[in-house]
């Protein structure tokens, strides 16, 4: 197999038995984004030098002795990440030309753990939608099937890792954007307990549901990024102090993992809109489960119905506030024809942002609104304390609950651009996680018609360890994992 199409561990037994050394390593990555990154558009910024320049410190480091995971493991982050001296455009045209001032945190962290930045990669304009095609810089392309989007936002990411541009990849997820992309090109997707890591240096959507997570080939890979980049951050007073978290990690080795464990099937998930062969593999998926030893409970969360409505109020009022920091004076594009303040501010997002970022601000400051607010936002924060009340309950009856990510498998570039309420109705099974602030997986169980099937696993809050275990136990009994895309 090619380098690149290692994964993490593969790579970190060959760099320790010194077999191969980070700089092939990036370079077998590189030299893939340039083979195939024409078709599939997942970079925005491909940093060669620097890359390159990294990964011969990390062959430095490890001719010292030093060992790690992350050691010389080449990588790409969604480019609302921000990574010190490089680009970052949150793929707007307000940002386009935007140098970043400080690596984020969770980038400080890889960068000192050693891992190798190689660029960073195309999402939905600030991370809203559900495709990657409201990217200022055109869509990124499913490695699946070059006509179908990736999903998004973090689209990009899952795109590079799928087609082996990388060998892991940082999203970030509000409403499903990690789990869509994953589920869309068959990776592995984590967005953790909201919390668990830093959102320092992300750019600020829905603040209140945001984190950071990571794309990667397996689940195993995907326990390591996350590792590495959760802790306590003094910039970001929601993250915790994960030393603190009791760790069930042992277990994960263990073949025991499922034996006793109880997982819980919504119904309202399963049923009309929902894509027939994604029924099926999720239940043969379950089956696997069950086989293994766990035990399968009949649960319901009947307020989800209110997922989407509520996500949908609640992120374009957060939006409309993260997003006014965007006045064509402190950051990025400014309008320079304008000779009256309010003209520079007006013109400026006039023209940087684009149609979607506009809506969600409309959006978003209608529900904030003086005579809209009881109405709208504060009805729909009750709400979602009912479905996070609904989840908690329902998650102390069993360890975790079963889902599938997506309605359905990739569609068609440009099939659902035109119409942004179906759009909001891709996110209908993994809003509820995000309301609720609890760790979710998305890991590929099938393939139909030749495109990946994703099945969702939401678990407690904190409770990240179980979510690998279940992934870790599947992927050691299926090879839907290790099937890869023929980028025709
Ligand atoms: N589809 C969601 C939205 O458009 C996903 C956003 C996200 O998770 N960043 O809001």
């Amino acid at each position: 197999m090619k380098l690149n199409g290692l994964t993490i561990r593969q790579a970190q037994e060959k760099l320790e038995t010194g077999e191969i050394t980070s700089v092939d390593l990036t370079r077998a990555c590189l030299d893939r984004i340039k083979a195939v990154d024409n078709k599939v558009k997942a970079c925005l910024t491909v940093c060669e030098e620097e890359a390159l320049v990294e990964a011969k410190k990390a062959d430095a480091r490890r001719a010292k002795g030093e060992l790690g995971d992350l050691l010389g493991i080449p990588y790409i982050a969604k480019d609302n990440i921000m990574a010190k001296g490089v680009k970052m455009t949150a793929a707007s045209k307000i940002l386009e030309n935007y140098i970043a001032p400080f690596d984020a945190t969770i980038i400080k962290k890889l960068k000192e753990k050693g891992a190798v930045l190689l660029g960073k990669s195309n999402l939905d304009e600030f991370a809203h939608g559900a495709s990657t095609e409201n990217s200022a810089f055109g869509p990124t392309h499913n490695p699946w099937d070059l006509e179908r989007v990736p999903g998004g936002s973090s689209g990009g990411s899952a795109a590079a890792v799928a087609a082996d541009m990388c060998l892991f990849a940082l999203g970030t997820d509000t409403g499903g954007s990690i789990r869509c992309p994953a589920s869309f090109c068959g990776v592995a997707g984590l967005k953790p307990t909201y919390g668990l890591a830093s959102r320092f240096g992300l750019i600020a959507m829905t603040s209140s549901t945001d984190v950071p997570g990571p794309i990667a080939k397996t689940v195993e890979d995907a326990k390591i990024v996350m590792d590495a980049i959760s802790g306590i951050d003094k910039n970001d007073a929601t993250t915790v102090n994960t030393k603190e978290l009791s760790s069930e990690a042992s277990e994960l080795s263990s073949k025991r993992v499922l034996k006793g464990k109880k997982i819980g099937m919504p119904k309202e998930y399963f049923n009309e809109g929902l894509d027939e062969d994604v029924k099926k593999f999720v239940m043969k998926a379950v089956n696997e489960y069950e086989k293994q030893g766990a035990e399968i409970v009949n649960v319901s969360l009947p307020h989800n119905k209110y997922g989407v409505a509520v996500y949908y109020i609640i992120t374009p009022s957060e939006i409309s506030s993260n997003l006014a920091r965007f006045d064509g004076i402190r950051y990025g594009f400014s309008d320079k024809e304008s000779k009256k303040l309010i003209d520079v501010y007006k013109k400026s997002r006039g023209k940087g942002f684009g149609p979607e970022a506009k809506r969600r601000i409309m959006l978003g400051t209608y529900a904030l609104s003086a005579g809209y607010f009881d109405a709208y936002y504060l009805k729909a924060q009750k709400v979602r304390t009912i479905i996070k009340e609904e989840f908690d309950r329902v998650l102390k009856e069993v360890d975790c609950i079963i889902t599938p990510t997506s309605p359905h498998t990739a569609f068609k570039i440009g099939e659902q651009s035109s119409d942004p309420l179906k759009m909001y109705l891709e996110d209908v099974y993994v809003t509820g996680a995000s309301l609720a602030g609890l760790p979710a997986i998305s890991i590929p169980v099938g393939f139909s018609r030749g495109l990946p099937v994703g099945m969702q696993i939401i678990g407690k809050r904190f409770d990240e360890n179980l979510l690998y275990g279940m992934g870790i136990a599947f992927q050691g009994a299926t090879d839907y994992h290790k099937a890869k895309p023929e980028l025709k």
